[in-house]
């Protein structure tokens, strides 16, 4: 029988709210209308925001209005409309750019996710550089969109997939990274922060590290974008890749940047309209960027979105969030670790809004269902991750992951419920 725990609020042992000074995650919360609703008559506590973060009004507004009012095709209509929706789609563009610092518009490409990034990516620039026995370089904690798009190119091309390890808290080793670098290697590929474990990467050491051999390195940035400002020209990565809809945008919408020399020296992924200069049966040129890599019409309400959610988030202001979060992902660390049985998966002392967790004797699926009856959603499986479980030996694990318009009580209902799953399973 496990105890009854005590509420959070009252045993956390950090002041929460104070050191993220004015940041509020109260009037936050109001601004997401799904999070007003009870699941299995328990007022929902959402947790899955690795997988998908939920929409404030404002995104949902402006996708509204989008399709009410201002629905047209973009970039080669002359009327009303399309003008207004090529405004908008190029509008969102610019502030991506402004988002991730970027030097340009152009070096901003709409993808539909992350994983279409990183395709992209591969397909392109990995078809026309990598080639018989050259090495990419990619971490044991990736996701499956950053190893399966890489041994796809490698099969075709003979090269080489190596792999830079991590230690048993799930942080990358740097100094098998930098053994692994070699006159071979022709890019390394590595998330800003793991979705499995959580840890934050040291990118800028990565690149610089990368760099001195004249690397390019790609950032799979799904899991910081939403929780970090993330500076590119300061990490001074090459490409950086992420997904709308964990950054509190719509889904169908992603961003690959690029440094301009590199994009414009890659050959189109897909053909098609709007990436072309001129056809002729004989031959066609290309549009310039960022043209060239959206061919087709592309995904204009979900880029106009996700604007309408970068402005959301400016007005948050993703720095004090960042603060909160940090707050709240160490309350949740400490409150988890005090439940008998269960080990924490990613100890890793710089860590974001990820707890992975196995409860001894208990299959993740059982907690996770145990959970669901009482409101709170969380993710068991292995995250699309399976070689972050072979590393832990573990065939998967329960994911609790925040984001800052969650609080204290949310991490009492987690807690109460794992309470419950233990008592119910052991
Ligand atoms: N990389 C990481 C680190 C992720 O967490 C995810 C989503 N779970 C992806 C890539 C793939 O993102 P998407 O499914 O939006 O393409």
């Amino acid at each position: 029988m496990s105890t009854v725990p005590q509420p959070l609020a009252s045993v956390l042992p950090c002041p929460l709210i104070d050191r993220a000074g004015p940041f509020d995650p109260y009037r936050v919360r109001a601004d997401f209308p799904v999070l007003k609703q009870s699941v299995c008559g328990k007022p929902l506590v959402y947790l899955d925001n690795a997988a998908t973060a939920q929409k404030p009004r404002v995104v949902i507004d402006t996708l509204q209005r989008y399709y009410a009012c201002e629905n047209a095709n973009i970039h080669r209509g002359v009327h009303h409309l399309s003008q207004i929706a090529t405004d908008a789609y190029e509008g969102a563009r610019t502030r991506v750019r402004h988002f991730l610092n970027a030097a340009q518009d152009r070096e901003i490409i709409f993808v539909r996710g992350t994983t279409e990034g990183i395709n992209l990516v591969a397909q392109t620039w990995g078809r026309q550089q990598v080639g018989e026995g050259d090495e990419i370089l990619i971490s044991a904690m990736e996701h499956h969109s950053n190893i399966v798009p890489w041994q796809i190119l490698c099969e075709e091309k003979g090269a080489k997939l190596c792999v830079i390890p991590i230690n048993d808290r799930g942080e990358l080793m740097l100094d098998e990274y930098e053994k692994r670098l070699n006159g071979r290697t022709r890019l390394v590929s590595v998330a800003h922060v793991s979705n499995a474990l959580g840890t934050l990467n040291p990118v800028r050491e990565i690149v610089d590290l990368a760099h001195r051999w004249g690397v390019p390195v790609l950032v799979d940035g799904a899991q910081a974008v939403p929780h970090l400002k993330v500076d590119v020209r300061e990490l001074d990565c090459d490409f950086y890749i992420f997904s709308g809809h964990k950054l509190y945008g719509p889904t169908g919408i992603g961003v690959l940047y690029g440094k301009a020399d590199l994009l414009a020296s890659m050959p189109p992924y897909h053909g098609g309209g709007n990436m072309i200069k001129s056809v002729t049966f004989e031959k066609t040129t290309y549009a310039d960027l960022p043209n060239k890599f959206e061919a087709g019409t592309p995904p204009i309400a979900g880029g106009i979105g996700l604007g309408a959610a970068i402005n959301y988030l400016n007005q948050v202001g993703l720095d004090r969030a960042a603060v909160y979060e940090e707050d709240l992902l160490s309350c949740a660390t400490e409150a988890l670790s005090r439940i008998p049985g269960l080990s924490i998966i990613g100890t890793a002392p710089r860590k974001v809004s990820v707890l992975s967790f196995v409860i001894e004797d208990i299959h993740p699926h059982d907690i996770g269902t145990v959970l669901d009856q009482e409101g709170v959603a969380v993710r068991a499986g292995h995250h699309c991750a399976q070689p972050v479980m072979q590393h832990f030996g573990v065939p998967a694990t329960t994911r609790a992951a925040t984001a800052f318009y969650n609080t204290p009580e949310d991490l009492d209902a987690l807690v109460r419920g794992l309470h419950k799953a233990i008592e119910v399973f052991r």
